[in-house]
């Protein structure tokens, strides 16, 4: 009877250790590893933590203080997840707590408060919703917006529900909150009710979270072409002998409709299906496809939504209640945390994408690798999916340690887009630029718009140009806590720090010779936007980045527009590089290909050929051959020339000779270490003494310190030191070293000023 003494518990600390508390009699029935528990720390803090384990070892500490509470009558984390916790803590050198932040919903963590909460356990939110009474044809609809021609208030409701609904005709019915709808359409609430008793709206009463509902059954799957057919049975073959297998298939090859196929199978085994994305906002169109298939059991995971809703998720993957849980996540990274009873399957679609890693704060973890490791902890399958892998995604893949499977067709035979490249040094030269447009990108453009065609035009700068600068002296208007330059944007009228937010009114005049009227330099999206708008007056122009999709549902109003073809040319960032399937959409413009490839990274030039055959990958996607122009002023550019051939083999080839010359992933391990100091001279010296202790035991594997490439950021100055470990040999003993020489920093004088960052794979 007298054992389970004690508990180590998870605190949301970067304190590496766990507490351990002792575990009063009259709860040892009710702890278990993963419970929620109450503890005190400190005088009077209050925190929750999670048990990540019970035993009956006493801690040297003396007076042990009891566990106050246990929050829940069941454990909110499966032994799973803490064993995915205690993996990515060790692996990406972190604290435990640190993963537990990232994990749970921050409403299933109380951090430091003074008061026990009342309650705090959540409810799910009951809502009115409203929704078509029935799936109606369009015929049948278009009969009832008639009939209301002169009920104009209820013609506006069934439109503009219509509209925030997303309305496919005898699809799906999508229900849109009451409340919402009657803003959108200014009515008061009487109006609906005349549209339900005519039996055309409906109101039910729902929880938050379960926005999609499905009357009609799911959409049967499509029928496979033979190349994807093929691929499938490689795909299952691969997997009876290996873990994780790379699709590798040109953009529109139908690597969804595999995965889809492979979703299928799982959820009739009963096992639950992980789909991760890159960023989720922006693949309201993948989301969609899957809903039509699996829509009952599709649960949607990503930051966007309220604390309440991920709550409900949460449970909703954790707890087997039948008509309620959901056994398709689709997610951004942090889906990767969620209590998943029984994976089957993880798909990491577009698996080289940078944002699978999380850079700042701790757990500095990427997704596609942890969700490698959680597949095995579920003896799961992983698929990796991508028209232009990562070099060491392809790398395991060519050399056996995952299946390969690849694609070569567009489906439908559609060719691949033709490239064309535009030489801006030359029409510069002979004052052949529009604004700042080749003669080629703008037949282009207009060769679409004469067709009714689509035009996508990439930017990966938002605000209107990079910098202001004197035309007198050459001043640069700089951020007053980082040492970059602020971005103009125009419509603020302000600048802005795209490192730390800080924004100040534009300067009358030069901060450092006085003299009047700086003038802008570059050109980000904003800028883009006037001048197509100045160029073709006639278009419909739309802009999607950052700046213009705040709102929880900007994304998907932007995307829609396109799809109906509301949006003659969208300017964008990155984010419009993922997951566009744009019938009409057959030109794409790449408007400075030359600070894509000047980044100063190892991988600038990997990640540029994949983000130009990304964007690419958006034109032409159905019967028209698309057409993509880049402009650079550098077309004889090795990289710009394999773009042009889709040569994705070569690319690789050319970078894994570079990566074994140089020595950098994968042919060694990264671990990079920030340290930070708002006194520039004693971070010098304390990062000297950091590179001193590394290299006693490294040697010339330990690189810096240097000023990181953006030196200051908030008034930190930064350093960085580069630890080049040996591939082959074990990294853990090394991460010792490394955590045991910054305790040593940190117990020298003055050290405690210090901020220390380690980013293990910091790429
Ligand atoms: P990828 O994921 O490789 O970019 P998708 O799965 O998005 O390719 O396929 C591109 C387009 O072709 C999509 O609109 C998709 O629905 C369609 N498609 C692909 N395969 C099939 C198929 N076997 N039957 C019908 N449509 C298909
Ligand atoms: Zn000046
Ligand atoms: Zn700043």
């Amino acid at each position: 009877m007298m054992n389970n003494h004690f508990a180590d518990i998870i605190l949301p600390l970067a304190y590496k250790g766990l507490l351990t508390y002792s575990i009063p009699d009259e709860m040892k029935r009710s702890v278990h590893p993963g419970s929620r528990v109450l503890v005190q720390l400190g005088n009077r803090k209050l925190y929750s933590g999670i048990v990540n384990r019970i035993h009956d070892i006493p801690p040297a500490a003396r007076n042990l203080r009891p566990l106050i509470r246990v929050l829940d009558a069941e454990p909110v984390v499966n032994e799973i997840q803490l064993k995915l916790w205690n993996w990515i803590s060790e692996y990406y050198m972190c604290s435990a707590g640190e993963v537990m932040k990232a994990a749970l919903p921050s409403d299933l963590c109380l951090e430091g408060v003074t008061e026990l909460p009342v309650t705090e356990k959540y409810k799910p939110r009951e809502e009115s919703f409203v929704r078509l009474a029935s799936a109606f044809t369009e015929d049948r609809l278009n009969a009832f917006l008639d009939s209301l021609s002169r009920a104009p208030v209820q013609l506006r409701l069934l439109t503009v529900y219509l509209d925030l609904s997303g309305y496919v005709p005898e699809a799906l019915v999508k229900p849109v909150r009451k409340s919402l709808l009657l803003k959108e359409a200014g009515s008061a609430p009487g109006s609906i009710e005349g549209l339900v008793k005519k039996g055309i709206l409906e109101i039910i009463e729902m929880e938050t979270g379960r926005l999609a509902e499905y009357k009609t059954p799911a959409e049967p799957l499509k029928q496979l072409t033979g190349e994807q057919y093929a691929g499938l049975k490689e795909l299952k073959n691969i997997f009876s002998d290996r873990e994780t297998v790379l699709l590798h298939g040109v953009t529109s090859s139908g690597k969804t409709e595999i995965y889809i196929h492979l979703i299928d199978e799982q959820l009739k085994l009963g096992k639950q299906v992980l789909y991760l994305l890159p960023e989720i906002a922006l693949t309201t169109q993948i989301i969609q496809r899957l809903q039509k298939h699996f829509g009952q059991v599709t649960g949607i995971y990503h930051s966007r939504f309220s604390n309440a809703e991920r709550v409900e998720i949460w449970n909703r993957v954790g707890r087997q209640n039948g008509a309620k849980e959901y056994n398709l996540i689709i997610g951004a990274r942090s889906a990767l945390f969620l209590p998943f009873r029984n994976l089957g399957l993880i798909i990491v679609d577009e698996e080289h994408d940078g944002s699978y890693k999380q850079h700042d704060p701790a757990p500095r973890y990427n997704a596609r690798d942890s969700a490698i490791v959680l597949a095995g902890f579920h003896k799961a399958k992983t698929v990796l999916g991508s028209a232009s892998p990562s070099v060491e995604t392809y790398n395991n893949a060519i050399t056996g340690k995952y299946g390969l499977v690849e694609l070569r067709e567009r489906y439908g035979s559609v060719k691949l887009p033709v490239i064309i490249l535009a030489d801006t040094r030359e029409a510069y030269r002979k004052k052949l630029m529009v604004s700042h447009f080749t003669p080629q990108l703008l037949e282009a453009i207009d060769g679409a718009l004469a067709n009714n065609e689509q035009v996508v035009l990439f930017q990966n700068r938002r605000g209107f140009s990079p910098y202001l600068e004197c035309p007198e002296c050459g001043w640069i208007p700089k951020c007053v806590q980082c040492a970059v330059s602020l971005t103009y944007h125009k419509g603020i009228n302000r600048l802005v720090c795209h490192y730390c937010g800080y924004s100040s009114p534009i300067p009358a005049k030069c901060g450092n010779c006085g003299s009047p009227g700086l003038q802008t330099r570059g050109f980000g999206t904003e800028k883009i936007e006037d001048e197509i708008k100045i160029v073709f007056p006639s278009a419909r122009v739309a802009r999607m980045d950052q700046d213009t999709t705040r709102g929880k549902s900007s994304f998907e109003r932007i995307i829609r527009a396109l799809e109906e073809g509301q949006t003659d040319i969208l300017i964008g960032t990155q984010m419009i590089s993922k997951g566009l399937d744009i019938e009409n959409l057959t030109v794409v413009g790449i408007l400075n290909a030359d600070n894509l490839l000047n980044y100063p990274d190892f991988r600038a030039h990997e990640r540029s050929f994949q983000l130009m055959e990304q964007v690419s990958g958006r034109a032409g996607r159905r019967t028209k051959t698309g057409k993509v122009v880049i402009q650079t002023s550098d077309p004889g550019n090795r990289m710009i020339r394999l773009v042009l051939n889709h040569d994705y083999r070569n690319m690789f080839r050319i970078q894994m000779d570079e990566r074994k010359a140089f020595n950098y992933p994968p042919y060694c391990r990264m671990i990079r270490i920030s340290v930070k100091h708002h006194d520039r001279s004693l971070l010098n010296s304390y990062s000297d003494i950091l590179a001193r202790d590394l290299k006693a035991e490294f040697g010339k594997r330990i690189l810096g310190p240097e000023f990181a490439p953006v030196s200051q950021v908030q008034l930190w100055y930064i350093k960085n030191i580069l630890v080049k470990l040996e591939r082959e040999k074990p990294a853990a003993q090394a991460k010792k070293y490394i955590s045991g020489a910054i305790e040593r920093l940190l117990r020298e004088k003055g050290a405690s000023a210090l901020r220390i960052a380690v980013d293990v794979d910091p790429y």
